[in-house]
């Protein structure tokens, strides 16, 4: 492994790697992994990883497991940078590539970060893992819990969609669902009560409270960075909840450029939901991350981008900062209307969270931030077999018909 240490963002005390250590020791802040890049360089360049299999585990050398028999894995990662020819010329757009995160065992990106998760967990030896989600981080870690055969409980919203309790439950996971009471997001304070009390080991997908999960979402800007052919795009644009995703997309891209593999880094565009966008507002008022508020009754079509509180804005907001990128938020009405141009255009069905980026591109496009003759990568995020409710009212019921020749012929007309 070649992790030198975990450094605690709150009070700059560096760790040695050691078993179960999650937060400070000291104070209980975030803490960040840092590398050997020397080492790594010399283990790694272009021509290594050419040969390698595609998916989160051909980076070994830049995630934070030990011993390779600890790894758990269904195949994560690896997924297609598309290219969304009929949207580039719909949006007159030069050059737009969609990273299509919805191929993922579980259907959304957070596969990549639970397949890390899991594993450290399996190298800590723990029996009960336990997660606070809006859904996908929590499928995603009982699917892994359930090849593990580890113990999963998952804390979710008690609103949270049939279909994705369906999946939670059928990976065996032991599901509580959360009644939202005043302050705060009430799955997160299950869980760390649990934590301290009873040991469970905690994968939810932000940082704030396992650092070595969301090292797997570095992946992502890895693959990109290879498909580019060793390019950088122009933008990445990046459907946005508490920040996680796009803080570790960011550390992708400074590892590799670390390493001299690339030579520089993408802006990045954080896009959040307009009925629950603490982040977006955080960074457009300049608010100092740790002051930020949780957004109060949150309320949007996009459950995978509900973080009321925005745990990983302090990595989140100077990571867009420092590529000169920028964040905004997008109503539901344009992140439907999103999920409807990709699985029409381009054969991409997104749930609504998944289809955030591409609304939030086209904001950026009208608003003239994002220049038309710029390489965009928008992210795909996750599966719109995840909530096929909010489809079915972006579409019209099919009628039923005879089977005969003469009813088609009518109906065809009809619908001509
Ligand atoms: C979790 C999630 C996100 C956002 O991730 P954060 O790390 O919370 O910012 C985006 N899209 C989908 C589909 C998700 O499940």
């Amino acid at each position: 492994m070649f992790v030198e240490a975990l450094k605690c963002l709150r009070c700059g005390r560096e760790h040695t790697p050691a078993k179960n250590l999650y937060v400070c020791k000291r104070c209980g802040g975030k803490l960040e992994i840092r590398y050997d890049y020397d080492a790594i360089s010399r283990r790694v360049d272009k021509r290594v990883l050419a040969k390698r299999r595609p998916g989160v585990w051909k980076y070994l050398e830049l995630l934070p497991i030990a011993d390779r028999k600890n790894i758990v894995t269904l195949g994560e990662g690896g997924t297609p940078l598309l290219e969304a020819k009929n949207l580039a010329r719909e949006l007159r757009l030069k050059h737009l590539l969609l990273k299509d995160e919805t191929r993922n065992p579980t259907a959304s990106f957070k596969d990549r970060p639970m397949s890390v998760g899991i594993s450290k967990a399996r190298e800590f030896g723990a029996r009960t893992v336990v997660s606070a989600s809006s859904g996908n981080a929590a499928i995603a870690l009982s699917a892994y819990a359930a090849k593990a055969g580890i113990e999963c409980y998952t804390f979710v919203p008690a609103g949270a969609p049939l279909s994705k309790l369906a999946q939670l439950l059928m990976h065996g996971a032991r599901v509580v669902r959360a009644k939202a009471r005043g302050e705060g997001d009430p799955t997160y304070k299950l869980m760390r009560e649990a934590w301290k009390k009873f040991g469970w080991h905690p994968i939810p997908s932000a940082g704030a409270f396992n650092p070595y999960q969301p090292e797997g979402s570095k992946t992502m800007s890895y693959e990109i960075c290879e498909q580019l052919g060793w390019q950088v795009p122009d933008w990445v644009v990046v459907p946005t909840g508490a920040g996680t995703l796009l803080s570790y997309n960011a550390r992708g891209y400074s590892d590799f450029e670390q390493l001299g593999l690339i030579g520089g880094v993408p802006r990045l565009a954080a896009i959040q939901s307009e009925g629950c966008a603490p982040l977006t507002r955080g960074f457009k008022e300049k608010t100092l991350s740790h002051e930020i508020p949780t957004w109060p009754n949150p309320k949007t079509v996009a459950g995978g981008l509900v973080d009321p509180y925005p745990w990983d804005a302090d990595t989140a907001i100077p990571a867009i900062e420092l590529s000169n990128g920028t964040a905004e938020a997008v109503s539901d009405a344009e992140i439907l209307e999103a999920e409807k141009l990709l699985a029409k255009h381009e054969g991409v069905f997104a749930e609504p969270s998944g289809a955030a980026g591409l609304a939030g591109l086209r904001k950026l496009l009208d608003a003239g931030a994002i220049d038309r003759s710029d390489v965009v990568v928008v992210e795909v995020t996750g599966g719109g077999l995840k909530d096929v409710a909010v489809a079915m009212r972006l579409v019209k019921e099919p009628q039923v018909i005879e089977p005969e020749l003469g009813r088609l012929k009518k109906l065809i007309w009809a619908v001509r």
